[in-house]
């Protein structure tokens, strides 16, 4: 069991063109009221200032990805948003000891996956929490992809038992939509609620094991010898997140209109199906796999 949670912290913003959890942590501000509870602190922070009111995703580097201790330490880093993570390591973390216990990071995704919860850590408190927001919205789909906590480069990654994103979509960048605004907020405030039940013994009822996916790999777009995008999202793949892929279903379609299959052996399922957060880097979706999610036989993985 871990120590009670005594400090959570809510971002939004870490991509500034996400403008849900933007204007969450604003009307959290004006209202904090929402997010107390007795038994822990809550604190509320726009993570990445200058992207913000640029609406756009970052200035130089995406701050969702500068957070390793490895960066966080390279003091030759010195970019916008990689002066960013340091500053927020020094106000949350620093990772090595943190000072919060818990992050809740709010982020939106152009791609159909609904209410997703995207946790990397197999602590039970955790697991716990993602299985507490699904029971109360159970239209949320569990997003799990353990990684080492020190390694990972994620916002979240700087708590002390790391932390939670809430990706909800389909909805365009720089966009609110009530439905999503709404499902973030209540998720939230579930999060708090599971934590303020936990740190005062209330019973908490949880099912033993849910489905979920867990993540397997990026798949790129199909490039030339230049590098261009030769390429899109098949239209019969496109918004089927979460459905199944089967051998030889279509994933691409050229600029020709030639169509490209998934050549794969197994069934996968997909996410982040065409996320135009993902255009910079060339990636077409995400391949995930169907999971069962244990709760009692969770915590094994190394999340030190
Ligand atoms: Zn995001």
């Amino acid at each position: 069991m871990n120590d009670p949670i005594k400090h959570v912290a809510i971002t939004g913003g870490t991509h500034g063109n996400e403008l849900t959890g933007v204007h969450l942590v604003r009307h959290w501000q004006s209202q904090p009221a929402e997010v107390r509870r007795s038994s822990f602190s809550t604190e509320l922070h726009l993570t990445n200032p200058r992207a913000i009111k640029k609406v756009r995703r970052y200035i130089d580097q995406d701050l969702n990805r500068q957070f390793s201790i490895q960066d966080l330490k390279n003091p030759e880093l010195k970019s916008y948003e990689q002066q960013q993570a340091k500053s927020l390591d020094a106000l949350l973390g620093p990772k090595e000891n943190p000072r919060v216990d818990f992050i809740i990071d709010m982020h939106t995704t152009t791609a159909n996956m609904g209410m997703t919860l995207v946790f990397n850590s197999s602590d039970p408190l955790v697991i716990g929490m993602a299985f507490y927001i699904k029971q109360k919205m159970p239209h949320a789909t569990l997003f799990y992809e353990p990684v080492d906590r020190l390694g990972h480069n994620f916002l979240t990654s700087i708590g002390r038992i790391g932390g939670f994103l809430i990706e909800v979509g389909p909805i365009a960048q720089g966009l609110l939509n009530y439905q999503v605004y709404s499902d973030t907020q209540k998720a939230v405030l579930y999060a708090l609620d599971y934590l303020e039940k936990r740190n005062t013994g209330q019973p908490l009822d949880l099912p033993k094991e849910m489905a979920g996916y867990q993540f397997i790999e990026k798949i790129p777009l199909p490039e030339n010898s230049e590098g261009e995008i030769t390429a899109m999202v098949h239209p019969n793949l496109q918004d089927k997140d979460y459905h199944e892929i089967k051998p030889g279903d279509p994933l691409f379609i050229t600029l020709a209109g030639d169509t490209i299959v998934y050549d794969g052996e197994t069934s996968v399922y997909g996410a982040f199906i065409n996320e135009a957060a993902y255009y910079d880097q060339h990636i077409g979706l995400s391949f995930m796999k169907s999971i069962k999610i244990n709760l009692e036989n969770s915590g094994s993985e190394n999340y030190g």
